[in-house]
């Protein structure tokens, strides 16, 4: 089998740096070949901290560098476009990124949860691949994907079908089972089937919607977990056996954080021990592997690296993000992380090709093969089959020797099997066609004609005859036209089977209905309605449906209003809801063109049947004028519908695409959604906590007070982890500026950015005044009734 002999490529990714963060000192070098080097210098005042150690600048080679500013298309093609294409040719491949939390990893694999364009390596690359697998039709391909997260030494299915998965463990748990060759088996989780783009792209978001629900504060699984998403295809060829089977995981490691910091008890930075253990195995195996002569690799100490052992060392084709934040708090993660990458890019991987025979389609043609053998037996052995052949048989034989005798090609041959009888028959059933050319189907009235015009001329009445004459040429013509319209359609058909191999060409035989607000189909990616309403929590995807709207007390509710509005994500949500406007605006205008361009098409091929018809007319009323076979004007006409069907095709092209971002940007949405009624699901929960663990009565002039009774409604609410936060009072003085409602919850603090205001302050905007004060006093009002 072919084997290709590599090591594993690593590439590095600079994080743009925040507004606030000091940079580190650092250089790229893209100008040595082969590699790019990345040069980090030490600051003066960190340096110290480096004991034993008195290098201050850092050197490393990778195979390309992404300095700040790289976008994800970029990335793309020059990591994971190269392995992509290996794995549609029967390869395994890997992409893993590899570095500190906050570092990029998510946002190079996945991709950021803000813009379209910045959806990460995972989209691209199914993308790419759905694109690839439609334009070979030389085989057949199957694709599966999987999605697997290891917290702990645990590892759990994300693509749990089941709706409601609010934590970690509710997932399926994924063991790992070693065959007696030592091949690893990963027991209950799921292979997904996706058969296109749109499926595979909607199981990603349900994984990643189940990765996001299932992270607490407590279990930080975002930065603690590995994620592996695996792209499976299996392709063969049309009638044979032989079916190639190549994976790509694309990897999300844990972040790489070390416990001990440069400086802390002066500790060198190579013994700075991983918080995440599994990582630690991992350095462990690929320290074995860049070993020489090591024959033992521990790939079996983790969940992980068994997983990942074909990545390592193996069967495999595996590239190596190293994704830094290179500012100066982070100079020795961005450091470890190099050093790290430097290792790997010594391993060498042998990807082999991977083909097996399937039994199944084996015996299918071994089967043939006997059958064919027999035939040809009985042939040479001279054994002759003496029952007559069925009147069915027969007519399929007849069919057989007229699609041999219609088609043009040379290289046809008439196989009717090894049947002596059956090739008898055919030749007797030449033989009658060569001596009697069929006169049936094509009838030449004029014979008749002409027979009667001698009978008319004898009774010499000139003038009636060449009434008769004229009457006869009007029916021949008529007749004539009908079979040319037959002719036309038939030709028209043909011309349609051939066109609908294309999509595009399929969807301009039948209109095409971009109905915005109608269509509420589930596969329907165009329904307005739910682009324009986003308040409501109508999920697109009934997996994303969660139970908590029904739960949602009326105080809750608009606590959560209020937590939504200044939530922020929702400047996203809201920014890619006017996005969405405008894309549903562009695609119902290309599609409104689209139609237009059709019915174009439409009329110019009426036009071509039109002209066909006057010229056939013309040629039977004049038969003496000579009528050139070439007609400048339907040629003409041919040539525009070209230009006609170029653009068609140009435009249909950006409605797909188009139609690709809508998905994306309303699952963005809809995730966006989901974490703002997740993080306030959790401030929420804390807050009652918080509130039962001090139930005193708190006052204060720019306080709002809680209530003992309000608490009691809370202990009742927290039992169904949602309870009441606020803190109202009922002598609140609107007037009364820098009044706020507290938000007080440091995990929320950590977890949403500092754009996202956790207080409520009266602004003296007068609308966001009128709705806070609509607020507390719709509160006061439920306390009252609760009173
Ligand atoms: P990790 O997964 O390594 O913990 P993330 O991918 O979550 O890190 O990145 C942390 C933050 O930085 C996110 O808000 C992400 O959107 C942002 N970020 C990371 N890399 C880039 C980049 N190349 N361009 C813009 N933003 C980025
Ligand atoms: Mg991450």
């Amino acid at each position: 089998a072919a084997m290709v002999k590599e090591t594993i490529r690593v590439y590095a990714r600079v994080k743009p740096l925040g507004r606030r963060q000091q940079a580190g000192t650092y250089s790229v070098d893209d100008e040595e070949d082969p590699l790019s080097s990345l040069e980090i210098t030490v600051p003066r005042d960190l340096a110290d901290g480096f004991v034993n150690n008195k290098r201050e600048s850092y050197k490393f080679k990778f195979q390309k560098i992404f300095d700040q500013e790289a976008k994800q298309d970029v990335v793309f093609d020059s990591i994971a476009k190269p392995v992509a294409e290996c794995v549609l040719a029967g390869y395994n491949g890997t992409i893993f990124a590899y570095g500190q939390t906050g570092s990029g990893k998510t946002f190079t694999i996945t991709g950021g949860a803000e813009r379209y364009s910045d959806r990460g390596i995972i989209p691209r690359t199914l993308s790419y691949i759905f694109d690839q697998l439609q334009k070979d039709s030389s085989k057949v391909y199957t694709t599966h994907v999987s999605y697997l997260e290891i917290y702990n030494e645990c590892g759990y299915d994300l693509l749990d079908p089941r709706h409601e998965a609010s934590r970690l463990e509710d997932l399926p748990k994924v063991t790992i089972m070693e065959d007696s060759d030592q091949n690893i088996h990963l027991k209950n989780l799921s292979l997904q089937q996706a058969t296109n783009e749109e499926e595979a792209l909607n199981l990603l978001f349900l994984g990643d919607t189940n990765r996001m629900i299932a992270e607490t504060p407590m279990n930080q699984a975002s930065s603690r977990s590995h994620c592996i998403f695996t792209i499976h295809i299996s392709s063969k060829e049309p009638g044979s056996a032989t079916v190639r089977r190549s994976k790509l995981h694309l990897v999300d490691l844990a972040g790489s954080e070390r416990v001990a910091k440069t400086g802390v008890g002066g500790h060198l930075l190579t013994e700075a021990k991983y918080i995440n253990l599994s990582l630690h195995y991992l350095e462990q195996v690929i320290i074995a592997l860049a070993e020489k002569n090591r024959s033992h690799i521990p790939y079996r100490n983790s969940m992980m690296t068994s997983v990942l052992r074909d990545s390592l060392g193996g069967n495999c084709m595996t590239a190596m993000i190293a994704t830094l934040s290179i500012d100066k708090r982070n100079i020795d993660e961005s450091i470890s992380t190099c050093r790290f990458a430097q290792r790997v890019a010594l391993i060498k991987n042998e990807a082999v090709l991977n083909e097996e025979i399937d039994p199944r389609l084996m015996i299918v043609q071994l089967k043939k093969e006997i059958q064919d053998l027999k035939d040809e037996l009985e042939l040479v052995t001279g054994k002759e089959r003496t029952s007559e052949l069925s009147q069915e048989e027969l007519l399929q034989l007849d069919e057989l020797i007229e699609t041999f005798l219609k088609d043009n090609d040379p290289g046809t041959t008439l196989d009717v099997g090894a049947d002596m009888r059956k090739i008898k028959y055919c030749f007797i059933h030449m033989k009658r066609l060569m001596n009697h050319p069929t006169t049936s189907d094509k009838k030449i009235p004029s014979q008749d004609i002409s027979e009667e015009e001698d009978t008319k001329k004898e009774s010499g009445e000139e003038l009636e005859k060449l009434k008769d004459l004229l009457q006869q040429r009007d029916n021949e013509i008529n007749i004539l036209v009908n079979m040319l319209k037959k002719e036309k359609k038939k030709a028209q058909d043909a011309l349609f089977q051939l066109n609908a191999t294309s999509a595009c060409s399929a969807v301009l035989e039948q209109p095409l209905s971009i109905n915005l607000e109608d269509r509420q189909s589930p596969s329907s990616c165009f329904s307005l309605k739910e682009a324009k309403d986003f308040s409501s929590s109508v999920h697109r995807l009934p997996f994303l449906s969660r139970q908590t709207g029904g739960k949602m007390s009326l105080g809750c509710q608009e606590a959560f209003e209020v937590f939504k509005r200044d939530h922020a994500d929702s400047i996203t949500i809201e920014d890619n809801k006017q996005l969405l406007k405008h894309r549903f605006a562009e695609v119902k205008c290309l599609g409104e063109k689209l139609n237009e361009l059709r019915s174009k098409i439409n009329h110019l091929k009426g036009e071509i049947t039109q002209r066909h018809i006057q010229r056939a007319a013309l040629a039977v009323s004049s038969p003496s004028e000579e009528l050139s076979i070439f007609d400048p004007v339907e040629e003409k006409l041919r040539m525009q519908i070209e230009e006609e069907k170029k653009s068609y095709k140009t435009m249909f092209n950006r409605f797909k695409g188009l139609k690709v971002e809508i998905e994306h940007l309303q699952l963005l949405m809809e995730k966006g959604k989901m974490k703002i009624q997740k993080d306030f699901e959790v401030w929420w929960s804390e807050e009652a906590k918080n509130l039962q663990e001090k139930p005193e009565m708190v006052t204060s002039p720019n306080t709002v007070t809680t209530y003992p009774q309000f608490n009691k409604s809370l202990q009742h609410l927290s039992a169904n982890s949602f309870s009441e936060t606020t803190r109202v009072s009922p002598n609140e003085d609107p007037a009364e500026k820098n009044n706020s409602i507290t938000f007080s919850n440091p995990t929320l603090k950590a977890r949403t950015p500092p754009s996202s205001s956790t207080s409520i302050p009266l602004t003296g905007d007068s609308q966001a005044d009128a709705d806070i004060l609509a607020f507390i006093k719709a509160r006061q009002r439920i306390l009252q009734k609760k009173g």
